[in-house]
């Protein structure tokens, strides 16, 4: 069956890197609900609107918007026939649960979730360098304080339904990519 991953990690953890492998080796397709927010707000879309001033305060879009958005991109064809990297997704314990849902209706089974673990000291050093034009020192700490809050909890989540795979995210790209390949072997 076409492998669906879900991909974990704070904010700097070098997650969109990692999925960039991933989806050049495997030929799976990435679902990134942040890049699916930026898109809209750049066309100026309703969505966009709503999402704007969230995403520049560090905080989180409504569940009941978030899902609905991920149950619409799910049901496309490229999915099922490819397997997907859902990246920024699911963010909070009613998202995960909406997941499971979609997927059971679907017939399908989550593969596994990586987890890209680096400290929260490393990350914030990280961020700060980065120095995006959303990446203001309060959002910065918004967004990890709302990960602490908001999405380790899924952590345990799915370390109770055996899904849960944790990766040493400190180390160089290559390094790293090496150990998410050897816990996915797809
Ligand atoms: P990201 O690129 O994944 O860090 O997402 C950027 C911003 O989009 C986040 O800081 C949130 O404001 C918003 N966002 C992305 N995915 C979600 C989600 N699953 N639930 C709520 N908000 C989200």
């Amino acid at each position: 069956m076409a492998p669906r991953i879900i991909i974990l990690g704070r904010q700097g953890a070098g997650k969109g890197t990692q999925c960039a492998r991933l989806v050049a080796e495997h030929g799976i397709v990435h679902v990134s609900t942040g890049d699916m927010l930026r898109a809209a707000v750049a066309a100026g879309t309703e969505l966009g609107k709503q999402a704007e001033a969230i995403m520049s305060s560090g905080g989180l879009v409504s569940d009941e918007i978030m899902n609905g958005i991920v149950a619409e991109r799910l049901a496309e064809s490229d999915i099922s026939e490819n397997g997907v990297l859902l990246d920024g997704f699911p963010r909070t314990t009613v998202q995960a649960e909406t997941l499971e849902q979609i997927f059971a209706d679907q017939g399908v089974e989550l593969t596994a979730v990586i987890n890209i673990d680096v400290p929260l000291e490393e990350v914030t050093e990280r961020m700060m360098a980065r120095g995006r034009d959303d990446d203001t020192k309060e959002a910065i700490e918004e967004r990890l304080r709302n990960y602490e809050a908001q999405t380790a909890p899924l952590l345990d989540f799915y370390a109770e339904r055996n899904k849960l795979v944790v990766i040493d995210g400190l180390g160089n790209e290559d390094t790293v990519f090496a150990r998410v390949q050897g816990a996915l072997a797809l």
